[in-house]
């Protein structure tokens, strides 16, 4: 019996999870976002403009979802320095006809938006304490309010593994951050992830852009299409998107894509697809780990399966690298739940 860890059905659509426009930091409208991210193969874009709740649903056409959301930062209480920690997290509204902003602070970007942003009347703003507790009880606040919550670039952030064990309340943890990439960071955080998992936080990896558009295409430091999520949903309509966010139906990459992956209960092997990889991962983040790799330099594999051997294993996830070096990473499915579907 085949349990499909991606779904069989359905259709990817990649998508940008966390983007600036000119509505804060950003160089480019949310207009011009779309027509430049449609142009380079995306279906939707999270616009996550700092501080501000906006919603975008007019820009919704046959190819193309926006997503409405938010990030909130919340840095150390000292005078500035270039070691001030700071927590940064996005809220994605899981329904499309949300405008209500629960959580804010004051902020330029609020008075700039002051037109178009619907303020919860009965609520003050929060005064930001960089304190995990206070940071934990937001993201709670705000999943149990309705929204998709993701963790941001930690190592941009100058947080440590031990500093992100302490936050609670997060679906996903950005594994990549293109903006942060490129800027100089080494902004992968493929152990941090195993961490996170090993620490006991379910949660999942997105990649996004997290893109300002400073420079422009083509430009290295240009920070837009580095970072993406393929997610696989029944259409492109909000409520099948943000369910399928809900449901883990994506996985993150920075270039190679995944095309099937599921487990076999009649020869306990989860099977992948992908376009050419040098390099097919199952890590468990623990020392029984498994690849594929090509079988000479120059090569490359499409598929391969392994085998769940290790009764012991929490977890599987998987990492794809292609020739340039670029990766996919599926978040970490469950062993016991991989073999109790497959009964
Ligand atoms: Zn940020
Ligand atoms: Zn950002």
């Amino acid at each position: 019996m085949k349990v499909y860890l991606l779904p069989q059905n359905g259709k990817f659509y990649k998508a940008n999870l966390h983007s600036h426009s000119t509505l804060s930091d950003g160089k480019w409208t949310i207009e011009e976002m779309k027509e430049k991210y449609k142009a380079q193969g995306y279906s939707i874009i999270a616009y996550t403009d700092h501080h501000v709740f906006l919603t975008h649903n007019d820009l919704a056409d046959e190819d193309f979802l926006p997503l409405n959301g938010y990030e909130i930062d919340i840095s150390e209480d000292k005078p500035w320095s270039r070691y001030i920690k700071t927590c940064h997290f996005c809220l994605i509204a899981l329904d499309r006809d949300r405008t209500v902003q629960n959580i804010y602070h004051n902020s330029v970007y609020i008075d700039r938006n002051a037109d178009k942003v619907d303020l919860a009347k009965d609520r003050a703003p929060i005064t930001r304490r960089y304190d995990p507790e206070f940071i934990s009880a937001l993201m709670q606040e705000a999943r149990e309010d309705g929204f998709f919550v993701t963790y941001n670039h930690p190592v941009w952030s100058l947080e440590s593994a031990e500093e992100c064990f302490r936050y609670h309340g997060m679906h996903a943890m950005e594994i990549v951050n293109y903006s942060s990439y490129v800027t100089g960071h080494e902004e992968r955080n493929s152990n941090l992830y195993d961490a996170m998992l090993h620490s006991g936080e379910d949660i999942y990896c997105i990649a996004a852009d997290d893109n300002h558009d400073v420079y422009p295409i083509g430009h290295p430091k240009c920070d837009s299409f580095g970072g993406f999520t393929m997610i696989k949903a029944e259409k492109l309509e909000y409520g099948a998107v943000t369910q399928a966010l809900l449901d883990g139906h994506f996985y993150a990459s920075e270039g190679p894509e995944i095309h099937e992956l599921y487990y076999d209960s009649d020869d306990n092997r989860v099977h992948i697809k992908t376009t050419e990889a040098v390099r097919i991962l199952m890590t468990t983040g623990n020392r029984y780990n498994n690849a594929k790799t090509a079988e000479r330099k120059g090569e490359t594999v499409t598929e391969t399966s392994f085998k769940l051997e290790q009764p012991d294993t929490d977890y599987v996830r998987f990492i794809v690298r292609d020739r340039e070096g670029k990766e996919a990473y599926t978040h970490a499915y469950r062993v016991s739940e991989i073999r109790a579907a497959g009964k």
